[in-house]
């Protein structure tokens, strides 16, 4: 650069000539009102005649210019560059968050870098005006965005760190894992029961046949000891025999009938008929097996019902001997059976026996289930709820129970 100063040092720039000390203009400028300001402020954009470049204004050493120029070049270089490296970023990621509040950092910084390719600029070429109009977009830019990052702050806080996306990933991958072993086991324990089902169904029907004929035979000895006054002692002997082959029918039947519903072919056989006479049958019935009870019924005289007879009274037949078996401290049971005022029949049995704690009542209907503590002195083998409850389902009724341990049990259906 060349000094226009007889005054200056050497390597420094002249001092400002008549128009860096320009008061005749600025009072020119402020005496044309706002308006006309703005006017002539745009219709001079790139106009530089109003100012020297700034080497000439004020006193510049090379050291002291080039020091400025030079990092106004570098520090826009740098701001081009940033927003480039940006764009290629979201360009290529397109799951980077927040994408809009990126496009505002490119347009703010590259504006940025503008003022400052301009501030550079202006030691040869004085537009000031560019220089101030780039300046304020820049400052609107920035606002604006200062104004979106503040918007985003707490979404941007609520982002995982990666460290904490690792560890979510390492639990739901073990999580998977996890879940893949419930599922082979869930798969081996469904075939186990298949096989298990198999099983008891063959096993079952390969004994109805042996237990039929060793109770036909009992039945003959029975009644040929009957009339052979010899063999009377063998009687009582025998009949214990019979009880007992009629348990095990009992118990292969109810294996069957698990079996059979499990395939869901249990069918229904459904009569008209009167409910309250089944009871007493079924009462009866019970009461002669064991004498140490007694039942009492409070039914109508009639209760007329549309169900598979067989089938109800089985329901009933489980429920009286269930009261029975498990009161053995206690003498009443009742059965109580009414019609409700939406036309259907309930029905239940009551006993004041053991009674069934309340953790367990929700699994009492289940297949094989016995309640732990309290029925391992009785014998059973959990079917007889369960084939109740499927029987009452298949009527489409309901079955329920109410118990209170150490007090007793009432189980009830509704047809
Ligand atoms: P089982 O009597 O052969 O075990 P059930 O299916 O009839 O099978 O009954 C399932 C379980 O429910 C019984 O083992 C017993 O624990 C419980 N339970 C049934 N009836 C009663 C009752 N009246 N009082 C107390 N517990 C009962």
């Amino acid at each position: 650069m060349q000094a226009n100063s007889n005054k200056t040092l050497p390597g420094t720039h002249a001092a400002c000539d008549s128009m860096c000390n320009s008061h005749h203009i600025i009072s020119q400028h402020t005496q044309a009102g706002l308006f006309g300001q703005v006017k002539d402020f745009f219709s001079k954009l790139f106009n530089t005649a109003d100012w020297p470049p700034r080497w000439h204004c004020g006193t510049w050493s090379d050291f002291h210019g080039w020091l400025y120029i030079l990092s106004d070049i570098s520090i826009g270089a740098a701001y081009f560059a940033i927003p480039f490296l940006l764009f290629r970023i979201i360009n290529k990621r397109k799951d980077i968050p927040f994408p809009k509040v990126i496009w505002l950092f490119i347009a703010f910084i590259l504006l940025c870098g503008t003022t400052h390719l301009i501030d550079a600029g202006i030691f040869w070429w004085p537009a000031y005006r560019l220089s101030a109009l780039v300046r304020f977009i820049t400052g609107m830019v920035s606002i604006f965005t200062v104004f979106a990052l503040y918007k985003i702050l707490p979404l941007i806080y609520n982002l995982r760190t990666l460290d904490q996306l690792e560890a979510e990933i390492g639990e739901r991958k073990k999580a998977e894992a996890e879940m893949r072993h419930h599922q082979v086991m869930k798969l081996a324990a469904e075939e186990l029961i298949v096989k298990k089902d198999e099983f008891m169904s063959i096993a079952s029907h390969e004994l109805k046949t042996p237990i039929t004929s060793l109770k036909a035979s009992l039945q003959v000895v029975e009644r040929m000891a009957n009339k052979n006054e010899v063999l009377e002692p063998v009687v009582p002997f025998v009949q214990k025999a019979s009880k007992q082959v009629n348990k095990l029918t009992e118990i292969i039947h109810d294996l069957l009938d698990v079996t059979r519903m499990q395939a869901g072919k249990l069918e229904l056989n459904k009569t008209d008929f009167n409910l309250t006479e089944v009871l007493k049958e079924c009462a009866d019935q019970c009461q002669a097996e064991d004498s140490r009870h007694e039942i009492k019924i409070d039914a109508a005289p009639v209760l007329m019902v549309h169900a598979d007879k067989n089938r109800l009274d089985q329901v009933l037949n489980n429920f009286l001997t269930n009261a029975m078996k498990y009161s053995p401290d206690s003498e009443l049971v009742s059965i109580k059976a009414a019609k409700l005022k939406d036309g259907t029949v309930k029905v239940s049995v009551t006993d004041y026996g053991i009674g069934i704690p309340d953790d367990k009542i929700e699994n009492i209907f289940d297949r094989f289930y016995r309640v732990e503590n309290t029925s391992k002195n009785y014998s059973g083998i959990g079917l007889g709820l369960y084939i109740s409850s499927e029987i009452i389902k298949r009527h489409n009724g309901q079955i329920g129970v109410n118990s209170v341990l150490g007090k007793g049990s009432t189980f009830w259906f509704i047809l």
